[in-house]
């Protein structure tokens, strides 16, 4: 005898095999199937489950030893944001028992552009599996004028995390160009500081941890609009910027320290090609930093300039580095791809020369590649050597202008 087909509750449709639910409603294999997909790949869901092993933070050299996978050099900077992580997320864990309250570890990093800040700081969130958010300073304006209020930053926190306000509250956000929104001059007549340190003011509430009205949209708020609130006591802020000629600052404060009686029992030299590793929170302030914010990023830390060595292994060594990447793409062609070591050394080369930096490699790495990617999927061959004739010739043909200009 024929098995009685019983009908889905989801779908309608009768089928053999069905679940059936406490209070009697069915649910066929098919839409059993499409809503696994459904919760495999929704990211709520998913950050739920890894929320729950944020109890057990990695260690800080766990957390560099993932950092090396991705971030090339700037074992400073590693090893300073590593140890403020792991505080950070002690802190979050902490119960009060005592007076003892840890404070923030808010953290700035300082180091020219393209040298990997926005990469450590993303690495870092995705290796704690948080939500994450970056956002330029130079958009942030004081209220009242053209631009974006500070709470815009969390906007974009809430829009990582699908408006998970649990979720963002303990996220990483990531503050690029922190040095554009420095205090202009001490004389607040001659330019009206919008974007300076009335900017720096409302970021301060941001910092210190304190619960934000924030506009789901981002952009300006207005007094029609619904807010979600949001506390930012948990949430980690990561500041970054260039600082440029804060090289001078810590110079002027070096010598000053060294005047006199001291200056000439030091026996002291300092690496004049990288004052950067000496800075200290109180060259932040010279440069324009108001004393409260600079209070409120008690890690400060450096990143040194990429050099020759650290941008050939930017190519080939971290997990996802561009070469690993286009010996995948064309290995999806059935092509097998290489790169003599030749060529590699061409474009860090190149990168060089025209000062193009790390960003400098991608460009011109697409400028080699180009052609190939272009060719190999009509006319395929079983592999291809990327030579340094072949590079050169690639990289003869574009114009160096342009590229810089990507850079
Ligand atoms: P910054 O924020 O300092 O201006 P980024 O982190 O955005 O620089 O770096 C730009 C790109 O250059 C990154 O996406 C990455 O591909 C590469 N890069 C820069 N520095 C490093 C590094 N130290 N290790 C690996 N890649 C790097």
């Amino acid at each position: 005898m024929a098995k009685k087909l019983n009908t889905c509750s989801f779908c309608g449709e009768a089928k053999p095999f069905m679940l059936r639910g406490l209070d009697g409603s069915l649910i066929c294999d098919d839409c059993i199937r499409a809503a696994f997909e459904v919760m495999k790949n929704d990211p709520v869901v998913n950050n739920y489950k890894e929320q729950s092993s944020l109890g057990a933070v990695p260690k800080p050299a766990e957390i560099k030893a993932y950092l090396d996978q991705y971030v090339i050099g700037q074992d400073e900077a590693k090893k300073s944001l590593s140890v403020a992580v792991y505080n950070h997320y002690k802190r979050i864990n902490q119960k009060v028992e005592d007076d003892v309250e840890i404070e923030k570890s808010n953290i700035i990093l300082v180091g020219r552009t393209g040298t990997g800040k926005t990469l450590l700081a993303r690495t870092i969130a995705k290796m704690l599996k948080v939500p994450f958010a970056q956002v330029d300073a130079t958009v942030l304006t004081q209220a009242g004028y053209v631009g974006e209020d500070v709470e815009s930053l969390l906007s974009r926190l809430l829009q990582a995390c699908n408006y998970d306000v649990k979720q963002a509250e303990r996220g990483v956000v990531f503050i690029d160009e922190i040095d554009k929104i420095a205090r202009k001059g001490d004389n607040p007549s001659i330019t009206r500081d919008v974007s300076g340190e009335g900017v720096q003011q409302a970021l301060l509430k941001l910092l210190e941890g304190s619960v934000v009205n924030v506009p789901p949209q981002g952009g300006r708020k207005h007094p029609e609009q619904s807010f979600i609130q949001v506390n930012t006591h948990h949430i980690l802020f990561i500041c970054g910027g260039a600082f440029d000629g804060i090289e001078r600052i810590i110079g002027q404060r070096l010598n000053t320290q060294m005047v006199g009686f001291e200056a000439q029992r030091s026996s002291k030299t300092y690496d004049k090609d990288n004052m950067l590793k000496y800075i200290a929170p109180q060259d932040l302030k010279s440069f324009g930093l108001i004393p409260e914010i600079v209070g409120r990023l008690p890690i400060v830390t450096y990143l040194n300039p990429l050099d020759r060595v650290a941008l050939r292994n930017i190519l080939t060594e971290p997990k996802n580095a561009l070469i690993k990447q286009y010996t995948k793409l064309l290995a999806m062609d059935g092509v097998k791809l290489t790169f003599a070591p030749e060529a590699l050394d061409y474009i860090v080369d190149q990168a060089l020369t025209y000062k193009l930096g790390a960003r400098g490699l991608r460009a011109l790495c697409e400028v080699v590649m180009t052609d190939i990617m272009y060719e190999m999927p009509t006319h395929p061959t079983t592999q291809f050597e990327v030579t340094l004739e072949y590079c050169k010739a690639q990289i003869a043909k574009a114009d160096m202008l342009k590229l810089s200009a990507t850079a």
